[in-house]
């Protein structure tokens, strides 16, 4: 019995509560509730969602007071060990830090390998953290607006940090930098090339870069690292926000120079409070997950419609044939979904 039978399994088992009961559970940080309301957000069952949206539309006023932190960096670079060094040393000073994931190998393979629990072993038997896995199925975008929403129900039951941790190997670097307010990408010293495959335009998002495994007969390499990818950064236009990224070293292991990163977050933080772009950030960032979610409405809106499903496999034929360009073919769709919907 595969991974995903079994979570449909505990979903249709699961019986829902009332909207207040969901939302009195969140508000008072009740964990089971929390973790019963983002199943409702991650279910592809139309009332599962229905009663998600209203929790969430409760939940909104008591969002938004939180720092919201991507972590990326590629698989072995230390990512659970760094989180649940940052994470310990948070809960330790007061916070309350909930971690989630997007994890693109988990729509390709079975289970989700990140924020799995196993991997961050006293974070998660921590009363002040919750670690939460990746929405195990769905398009990027998809799990892009589960991760957004859930967001904002953690927000809610008071969880003052927010990490997503995604690896970085795709596309949803982009996703996460688009949900949050400061990017953290985490580097290997002299593992192979300088740049380790981690594209420009990655660095690029970057508000801090951290050299982990600064430890042992890595140190010097590191503090090297260092240098070089301050230069790198160097080269980079300035961001408009005025904020110029850092580059700091690390270990996980040790504990060594996790204190000083979330100085570097703070000041981040009082920085861009102080002229405005935390605030304005967060507003683009809405705007833009509205359209996107006007967009995948729409295609999958279209792309379900009878008419569009009759009609597209002809088209093609005839796109096949030379008998239409591709440009009419489209059109010739477009008018019949519209005419399809406004008939009546
Ligand atoms: P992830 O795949 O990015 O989540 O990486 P992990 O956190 O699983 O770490 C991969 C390996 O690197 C593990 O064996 C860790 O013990 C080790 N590791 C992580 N951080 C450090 C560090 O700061 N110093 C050293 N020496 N090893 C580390």
């Amino acid at each position: 019995i595969s991974k995903s039978a079994v979570e449909k399994l505990k979903r249709t088992k699961q019986k829902l509560l009332t909207l207040d009961e969901y939302t009195d559970g969140i508000l008072s940080c009740n964990r089971t509730i929390l973790g019963q309301a983002i199943t409702l957000v991650e279910s592809s069952l139309a009332e599962h969602n229905e009663m998600a949206q209203q929790i969430i539309e409760k939940c909104l006023p008591h969002s938004g007071e939180s720092i919201r932190i991507g972590i990326t960096g590629i698989p072995g670079v230390g990512k659970s060990t760094f989180i649940e060094a940052l994470g310990k040393y948070l809960t330790g000073s007061g916070h309350k830090l909930a971690v989630l994931a997007i994890d693109p190998s988990s729509q390709r393979s079975k289970g989700s390998i990140l924020g799995d629990k196993t991997r961050m072993e006293e974070l998660s038997v921590d009363p002040d953290a919750f670690i939460r896995p990746s929405p195990a199925a769905g398009s990027l975008g998809g799990v892009a607006r589960k991760t957004r929403e859930t967001i904002i129900l953690c927000e809610a039951a008071g969880f003052d940090v927010i990490f997503i941790e995604t690896v970085g190997v795709g596309q949803s670097e982009t996703v996460v930098h688009s949900m949050v307010d400061f990017f953290l990408l985490l580097m290997l010293a002299g593992a192979g090339d300088e740049l380790q495959g981690i594209k420009r335009g990655i660095m690029e998002m970057a508000d801090t870069i951290v050299i982990n495994k600064a430890d042992g007969d890595n140190l010097n390499k590191a503090l090297l690292a260092k240098k070089e990818y301050e230069n790198a950064l160097h080269l980079f236009p300035p961001n408009e926000s005025g904020w110029y990224p850092k580059v700091t070293t690390c270990s996980s292991i040790s504990k060594d120079g996790i204190e000083e990163i979330w100085e570097i977050v703070e000041e981040f933080k009082e920085k861009m409070t102080g002229n405005g772009f935390f605030g304005k950030r967060r507003q683009e960032q809405k705007q833009l997950s509205m359209q996107s979610s006007i967009e995948d409405q729409l295609m999958s809106d279209f792309y379900s419609a009878d008419v569009i499903k009759k009609l597209m496999p002809d088209l093609i034929q005839m796109l096949q044939n030379n008998q239409i360009s591709s440009y009419a073919a489209a059109q010739r769709v477009v008018e019949a979904y519209f005419m399809g919907k406004f008939k009546d």
